[in-house]
């Protein structure tokens, strides 16, 4: 593919040498750019086709960006041909703006992306071509050039949107943490940046007032031939990994600025356009409003899931998912408030695993987490709805349960006990006993909290002393286990 299109670009100094932009030249000329245009549009999705993840997305939008720009040859060949003024108007708008869509790919999260553009990114597309329409206006329809081409004096905004590109791509390389993202906006800005000097040229330097068909023309082939060159050696070295990591805060602020740019230069553009089309800058300006404002809305509506979902995380247990620590004395705290006001009792049953050292210690750590996971499972299934369990240490758990005197929650203390030590878990190849000690304690007054949670506690020490896989109630009761139960296995689990 390079060498056909270095042989083409040899074609074309021939055309050019030849006839010196007179006769057929710049038709030949152009036919030549049409050529290498529909080259690189194949170069891009070859490169896309070889990408995963946030480069498909780049691609594609460098697919749109030079299909525009394709379509520009294309009308320049139809107008060589047949000079039409409204293809003339046309044309001149996609030489301008061919390169936004390609902007777009600034706003692609390099971290995040999974191969698909979002609602956000789209939206910012959106406030691109509302860019594109009020600057169609700025340029166009408000200097009313007759010739179909840009007065100089609005090549200097133009030059403007156009560095803002170049150093958002520039700027986006050098944050990334992607080897491949810092290659691939790295080239392209350089190539963009190259690009906009050439247009510098063509406008202000040595280009000035130069005919199609001249030797100016060689460049332009070679723009088309350069960004052809980084799309057939793109490689992608590394797989798109999302990190869940988030970019530092202060580069994250950085690609927020950038998304007020387009809004920004849009209200300012439709200052302008309001002085002659009231109309039409208001509507450029509202159009742009409600995209902003729904962007606005899909990140907020983000932030508002994630602290949920937060939220979520920071009140369970990471290994058995019940409440962890904070939250279930958060949930003791309420309760008995509740109970106070309801002249109600809460019952507190503190539980620890009865030799859970020795299981870690002979099946591995890996197998004690299983099996704390199972016992809590088991808990959680024998407590009623409205009890609430949490994991309040290593292998202790509580349960709060509201409405229950102490005889209740022994009995609740007692079903669970019974239910554990039923269980036979088969972990690293043979079958496990666990029992459990659990201490019992009730209060009805909120002030109490501290001295119910030690109650319970002491009625746990006891139940340890007294021989393990019991319940004990406070006020020193001991109240005998049931050692029947605790027979045949009625249960299994394999882990
Ligand atoms: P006792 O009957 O007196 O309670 O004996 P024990 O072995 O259960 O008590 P001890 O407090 O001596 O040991 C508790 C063990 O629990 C020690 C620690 O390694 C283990 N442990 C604590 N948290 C975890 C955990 O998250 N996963 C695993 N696998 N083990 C844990
Ligand atoms: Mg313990
Ligand atoms: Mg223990």
């Amino acid at each position: 593919m390079m060498i056909v299109a270095g042989v083409i670009w040899l074609a074309h100094i021939g055309v050019v040498s030849v006839f010196h932009g007179a006769g057929r030249g710049p038709l030949l000329s152009d036919v030549v750019q049409v050529t290498l245009g529909a080259m690189l549009i194949y170069s891009i999705v070859q490169a896309s086709e070889r990408s995963e993840g946030m480069a498909i997305s780049f691609w594609r939008l460098a697919a749109v960006a030079y299909t525009l720009l394709f379509v520009a040859q294309v009308l320049s060949v139809y107008n060589d041909l047949f000079h039409a003024a409204a293809v003339g108007w046309t044309n001149n708008l996609l030489f301008s703006f061919w390169f936004v869509p390609l902007a777009m790919a600034i706003f692609l999260d390099p971290e995040h992306e999974a191969g698909k553009i979002d609602t956000v990114v789209a939206l910012d597309f959106v406030q691109g071509v509302l860019f594109c329409v009020a600057a169609y206006l700025y340029f166009f329809l408000i200097p009313k050039t007759q010739s179909g081409e840009l007065s100089h004096e609005v090549w200097a905004p133009y030059f403007v949107g156009y560095a803002f590109v170049v150093g958002a791509f520039i700027l986006r390389a050098a944050i990334t943490r992607s080897r491949d993202v810092r290659v691939l906006f790295g080239r392209v800005g350089a190539f963009l940046a190259l690009s906009g000097f050439i247009d510098a040229l063509y406008y202000y330097g040595p280009g000035m007032g130069l005919q199609p068909g001249t030797w100016f023309d060689l460049l332009w082939s070679a723009l088309l031939i350069a960004p052809m060159i980084i799309a057939n050696i793109w490689k992608q070295t590394e797989a798109p990994q999302l990190t869940l990591e988030l970019p530092q805060r202060e580069k994250r602020v950085y690609m927020e600025i950038s998304f007020l740019i387009y809004p920004l230069l849009v209200l300012f553009m439709s200052l302008r356009i309001a002085r002659e089309r009231l109309g039409l800058a208001a509507l450029v300006v509202v159009c742009s409003f409600v995209c902003s404002s729904a962007r606005l809305l899909v990140t907020q509506h983000r932030l508002l899931r994630a602290k949920e979902a937060l939220r979520r995380e920071a009140s369970r247990d990471g290994l058995t998912s019940l409440w962890n620590r904070k939250a279930i004395l958060g949930i003791l705290e309420r309760e008995l408030l509740r109970a106070e006001r309801d002249r109600q009792s809460v019952g507190l049953i503190m539980i620890d695993v009865d030799h859970f050292k020795k299981i870690n210690d002979t099946r591995g750590h890996a197998a004690g987490d299983a099996v704390l996971r199972i016992i809590a499972t088991g808990i959680a299934a024998m407590v009623r709805p409205y009890d609430s369990v949490g994991r309040i240490g290593g292998e202790e758990f509580l349960i709060v349960a509201p409405n229950c005197d102490l005889g209740r929650a022994w009995e609740l203390a007692e079903r669970v006990r019974v239910h554990v030590a039923s269980c036979s878990i088969m972990a690293a190849g043979s079958a496990v006993r666990v029992s459990l000690s659990l201490g019992v304690a009730t209060s009805g007054t909120s002030a109490e909290l501290e001295k119910l949670l030690h109650a319970a506690d002491t009625a746990l020490y006891e139940a340890k002393n007294a021989g393990r896989n019991r319940v004990e109630p406070s006020l020193g009761r001991a109240v005998a286990a049931s050692q029947g139960s605790s027979s045949a296995p009625n249960r299994d689990f394999w882990i």
